[in-house]
């Protein structure tokens, strides 16, 4: 904005001079406005720069006050440049232009009106002072004109601030929606751990880290043991509770990037990323024990639910099909052993 505006003001500083050359502005008026602006834009300029723009104002970059000064200026402008004067106009519609459609509706406004008030004063501070110079009735089509334009002004940016307002809204709600989509798409209903597919795309970027380091992720598939049972005897809906239960207890043995998700029905996948078989067997029985202290009388008093694990490692080079195959043969195999432990692969 500041290198804008000093851009902005060299131009006008150039065509001020070439008025001067042609006899429309007094030499002197030229300097002290000269002045005026270089010194107000030096000044904006160090109070951005030294940051103390933002202790002075809620607004850092001091828009207001830097579309004040350029007003000023334009009006001062305006005041000195004599017959070319109209053209002035136009530069201070600019500012308040720019105003409107980076400040809030309400500055904006005011801004507006102290220009009008300004600009008013000074035509009629002129005309009654150099009424050859400056006569009254084209001091105020002068008026008139600039009242039109920026009643134009307003009312296109009121219309611009409805549309960025409406579009803000759109993107504030299809990032809700995106959101929602991408919970629907990576989560388990019941469970709320995360779905097969989920799982494995988070497995695949896993196991193709594993290519560049010597870490090893540790598989494990978890079943629960005759879970049938619970739906033929105590209903589907008793059933959902304990799948739920189980993920919750489940949850809470987990390490920060371990992750478990729902495999299918009552087959869950455990993914311990850099954790050797023993450690990630000590988590598994970490989830033994939290699901064994689990409650579950309001099915049925005295119901006990376990799992059955299979559990096997991934190094450089495996193939992470080949990786679930083993647990799963290591969890049948479990199953075998008279369930709720845990096979190594
Ligand atoms: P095992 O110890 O050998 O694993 O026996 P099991 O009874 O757990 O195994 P089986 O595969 O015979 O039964 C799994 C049952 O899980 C069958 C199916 O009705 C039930 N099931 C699968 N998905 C859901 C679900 O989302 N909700 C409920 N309530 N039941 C489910
Ligand atoms: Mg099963
Ligand atoms: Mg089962």
């Amino acid at each position: 904005m500041v290198v804008a505006t000093l851009v902005l003001y060299s131009l006008f500083a150039v065509i001020q001079h070439v008025q001067v050359l042609w006899g429309f502005i007094d030499p002197q008026a030229s300097f002290w406005l000269t002045i005026y602006y270089l010194a107000g834009s030096l000044g904006f300029y160090l109070l951005l720069r030294t940051g103390w723009s933002a202790r002075l104002s809620e607004d850092p970059s001091l828009l207001t006050w830097q579309l004040v000064h350029g007003i000023v200026a334009m009006t001062w402008s305006y005041a000195i440049t004599g017959p070319a004067r109209g053209a002035v106009l136009a530069i201070v519609v600019l500012l308040l232009t720019y105003g409107m459609f980076n400040l809030r509706a309400q500055v904006a406004r005011k801004l507006a009106l102290f220009t009008f008030g300004l600009l008013g004063g000074t035509m009629l501070l002129m005309s009654q002072f150099e009424p050859v110079r400056y006569p009254p009735r084209i001091e105020v089509v002068h008026l008139a004109f600039f009242v039109i334009v920026l009643l134009g002004v307003s009312e296109l940016s009121t219309r611009m601030g409805r549309l960025r307002e409406r579009l803000s809204r759109q993107k504030q709600e299809l990032e809700a929606s995106l959101m929602q989509i991408r919970q629907l798409a990576t989560l388990d209903e019941i469970t709320g751990l995360v779905n097969r597919r989920h799982i494995t795309s988070l497995l695949q970027s896993e196991v193709s880290r594993l290519q560049r380091s010597k870490q090893i992720v540790s598989v494990a598939l978890l079943d629960l043991d005759h879970f049938k049972r619970v739906n033929d005897q105590y209903g589907h809906d008793a059933g959902d509770i304990v799948l739920k239960a189980f993920a919750d207890a489940a949850r809470s043995s987990l390490r920060n990037l371990d992750v478990l998700g729902r495999w299918g029905g009552e087959e869950f996948l455990l993914m311990m990323p850099d954790t050797a078989w023993d450690e990630a067997m000590y988590c598994i029985e970490r989830m033994h024990a939290n699901l064994a202290k689990v409650s579950f009388d309001s099915i049925a008093p005295g119901l006990r639910i376990t799992f059955s694990a299979g559990l096997s490692s991934c190094r450089a080079g495996d193939r992470w099909e080949d990786v679930i195959k083993q647990a799963d043969a290591a969890m049948y195999r479990a199953k075998a052993m008279g369930r709720n432990c845990t096979v190594r692969g």
